[in-house]
């Protein structure tokens, strides 16, 4: 068994790394199914949604592996995250270079292989023996060679800041290349939607069918199995009774579970696991807060405000986080800052004008910040 630097092995399920094969995905079996059933009917577009940390990116490789694996169909992974923070007008160039490698891996069909070998990448395009195809050519070239591709954008919501419209080569790809399926995951729902508009009459992607996996957080009995198995591993056994207060703090998501286990078996004790799985909460909250910070400091503001209003399982008023932000702003700016939270995953409404922070981790990080 390979044993890394910290004495975790790679299939383990307190490996913090996401999973990439079925064997080592706890759960998910029915979302798998799903998935399956969809590819035999034929189905061409996936959404794939669920908060941070749930599983979306270990989902989306142990999947595909398999799929792979037991009928030999071939996929790229695009991260969509990767292409912005290089360079987020043209992210053609990070999917032309995804798919690039992807063919060259095994799974492609033998005729593409020769055929794109030569592929230099020059700018946002291919270039072929030469001459530069875009990335629609390589595309088609795809198509043609293979009876079923799968080519998957992972949080696909930040490929929004690109310079063309992506949505028109995607609708275009569903209507002519039929051996393409494409996969779109994404943790920031609404921003994802507001960016595919498949429910806008005007936008490309509307009207395009479209199969949708929501992975849901662990429920507190899945959460606890999760525990017990991954300590199992490790030839220790946990009180669960112990461990039922952390199953609540950590509520379901497998990312803060993971964590959480990791720090146990290097020997923290429950409380010391738990605030180092906050102050990891933190660092995250600090990139993933970048985007919105540059926006406007009230962003913050307002999750610190909904944190403190929130306290015990309730929830703030948008009354009283208005007047946490001075009193001046008015209901058009209350608006917009709500409705990006929400469209971000990092508030929910309840009601209206009830607002709470969904996850619990992030939750006491705000009322720490
Ligand atoms: P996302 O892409 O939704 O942010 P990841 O796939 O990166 O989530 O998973 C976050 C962490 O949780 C990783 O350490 C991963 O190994 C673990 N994880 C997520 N889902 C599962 C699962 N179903 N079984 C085992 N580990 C999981
Ligand atoms: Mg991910």
């Amino acid at each position: 068994m390979e044993v890394t630097h910290n004495g975790v092995c790679p299939q383990m399920l307190f490996n913090v790394q996401p999973k990439t094969s079925i064997d080592e995905l706890f759960g998910r079996r029915a979302e798998y199914l799903t998935f399956l059933d969809a590819i035999e009917k034929k189905r061409n577009f996936f959404i794939i949604t669920g908060p941070r940390r749930i599983g979306k990116t270990s989902f989306l490789y142990a999947t595909l592996n398999e799929l792979h694996k037991e009928y030999g169909v071939p996929y790229a992974v695009i991260d969509a995250r990767a292409a912005t923070s290089l360079n987020s007008k043209y992210p053609q160039r990070i999917i032309a270079e995804g798919l690039h490698k992807a063919i060259l891996g095994k799974g492609f069909v033998g005729g593409i292989i020769s055929k794109v070998r030569g592929i230099k990448l020059s700018g946002i395009e291919f270039e072929l023996h030469g001459k530069p195809p875009n990335i629609t050519e390589v595309l088609s070239t795809i198509n043609e060679s293979n009876d079923l591709v799968i080519i998957a954008f992972d949080e696909a919501q930040y490929l929004r800041f690109s310079n063309e419209d992506l949505t028109r080569l995607f609708a275009w790809i569903l209507d002519t290349l039929h051996n393409i399926v494409l996969v779109f995951t994404g943790s920031q729902v609404g921003v994802l939607e507001n960016f595919l508009r498949i429910d806008d009459g005007n936008a490309p992607l509307f009207g395009r069918y479209e199969v949708r996996i929501s992975l849901p957080r662990f429920n507190p009995s899945e959460s606890l199995e999760f525990l017990r198995r991954g300590f199992e591993e490790y030839g220790s056994s946990m009180d669960e009774r112990e461990l039922l207060p952390v199953v609540n703090t950590l509520d379901g998501v497998p990312g803060w579970l993971v964590h959480y286990g990791a720090h146990r078996i290097d020997g923290l004790t429950n409380e010391e696991a738990i605030e180092q799985v906050l102050k990891k909460a933190m660092i995250y909250v600090e990139t993933e807060f970048k985007e919105l910070d540059r926006l406007s400091p009230r962003y913050r503001k307002i999750m610190r405000t909904v944190a403190r209003l929130s306290e015990g399982g309730s929830y703030a008023r948008w009354e009283a986080i208005r007047d946490s932000l001075g009193g001046r702003v008015d209901e058009k700016s209350m608006r917009r800052y709500l409705s990006k939270l929400v469209d971000y995953g990092f508030l929910e409404t309840i009601g209206y004008g009830k607002y709470r922070i969904p996850d619990p981790v992030l939750y006491r990080v705000f009322r720490r910040l």
